[in-house]
């Protein structure tokens, strides 16, 4: 069994010029241990689906249909209170800005024991503390941090220190939403290393999430590409580097300088997603689609899924090889 099953999630947004579908039908998995990435222009939808996931979503979004099934547990049922034993012990938080998760006039040491403590109240306080500084030093910071308040950090620093505390309670899955965006190459290159270095070592699954799609072809098992709110391909990183099917996911690909192979041409994709708060028909990617014809238009794809993967899209059919399923191209 995965330890996370999302099926057929939506996530709507109340505006005065209508209901506007952020995410509409997203399906996927992830096993123990896994790094699974989320890749997609922005605004389509892979942060809400994160949020979703976590429990995050706030007011004018709401969970509007699906499950979020964590090691068996459907989640969207339960009670805050329910839940309350996942957050941070099971499943934990990485956002992009860590001043928004550390509390600023706190010190370092002690927002890490608060973590600890609370979840783990049998814990002494000095335990903890030991704790905390053997967290630091697991995300390469000094343990003198402990003393320092957030704003005496760097930027890499704190968000070090924010992964510390996502991983203090030793969670089965860390969702990371941009985790390194606001930092620079280097050390973005650093902190992201060290996180699935870390992976390996404690075997958490993570949800991966960043607009840069060589580094998650570099360090995921498995990707998943959104469009306009929907899941067009899964596969895996190999895969998808060798074979993506899905012709955003090729566009996508194109767009990015090659990291291994030969040097692609840097071509973005000609238009823009369509308007999700006016209802959808045929394949959303059509406007922008070098191989749309008549039925893309009528009919939306169906989710295709074997071995290597899932695709949503017309060129593909399914046929039966043998027992297993298989594509063939349908024109
Ligand atoms: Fe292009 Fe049609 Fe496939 Fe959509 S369904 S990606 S328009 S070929
Ligand atoms: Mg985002």
């Amino acid at each position: 069994m995965s330890l996370l099953q999302v099926a057929q999630l939506k996530v709507e947004y109340a505006s005065p010029i209508g209901t506007f579908k952020a995410v509409d039908g997203v399906s996927f998995e992830i096993a123990r241990g896994e790094m699974f990435g989320l890749a997609g222009e922005s605004g389509c939808g892979k942060s809400t689906t994160a949020f979703a996931i976590c429990r995050l979503l706030q007011s004018p979004a709401r969970l509007a249909g699906g499950s979020v099934a964590f090691d068996g547990q459907e989640l969207t049922s339960l009670s805050d209170a329910a839940f309350q034993p996942y957050r941070w012990s099971r499943m934990s938080v990485v956002l992009q800005s860590a001043m928004n998760n550390l509390n600023p006039v706190m010190r370092i040491g002690a927002q890490l024991t608060d973590v600890i403590l609370s979840h783990e109240p049998r814990t002494s306080p000095k335990d903890a503390l030991e704790r905390a500084k053997s967290l630091l030093e697991m995300v390469e910071l000094s343990a003198a941090c402990i003393d320092r308040y957030p704003h005496e950090l760097s930027g890499g620093m704190r968000q070090r220190v924010v992964i510390a505390m996502a991983l203090a309670l030793k969670p089965d899955l860390v969702i990371m939403d941009e985790p390194t965006t606001a930092l620079d190459v280097l050390t973005q290159k650093a902190i992201v290393s060290r996180i699935t270095e870390l992976r390996r070592q404690m075997g958490f699954a993570v949800l991966f999430i960043t607009h840069d799609l060589p580094l998650m072809l570099e360090v995921c098992d498995r990707i998943g590409i959104m469009y306009a709110g929907q899941m067009v391909e899964t596969g895996s990183a190999e895969q998808l580097l060798r074979q993506a099917r899905h012709p955003y996911t090729q566009g996508l690909l194109r767009s990015f300088p090659s990291l291994r192979g030969p040097k692609l041409r840097i071509a973005g994709i000609p238009g823009s997603p369509p308007d999700l708060s006016v209802p959808q028909s045929g394949c959303r990617f059509r406007s922008r689609c070098p191989h749309a014809s008549e039925i893309c238009a009528i009919a939306a794809p169906p989710e295709l899924a074997d071995e290597r993967g899932m695709v949503a899209c017309h060129l593909y059919r399914e046929a039966v090889i043998g027992d297993e399923p298989h594509f063939a191209i349908a024109r």
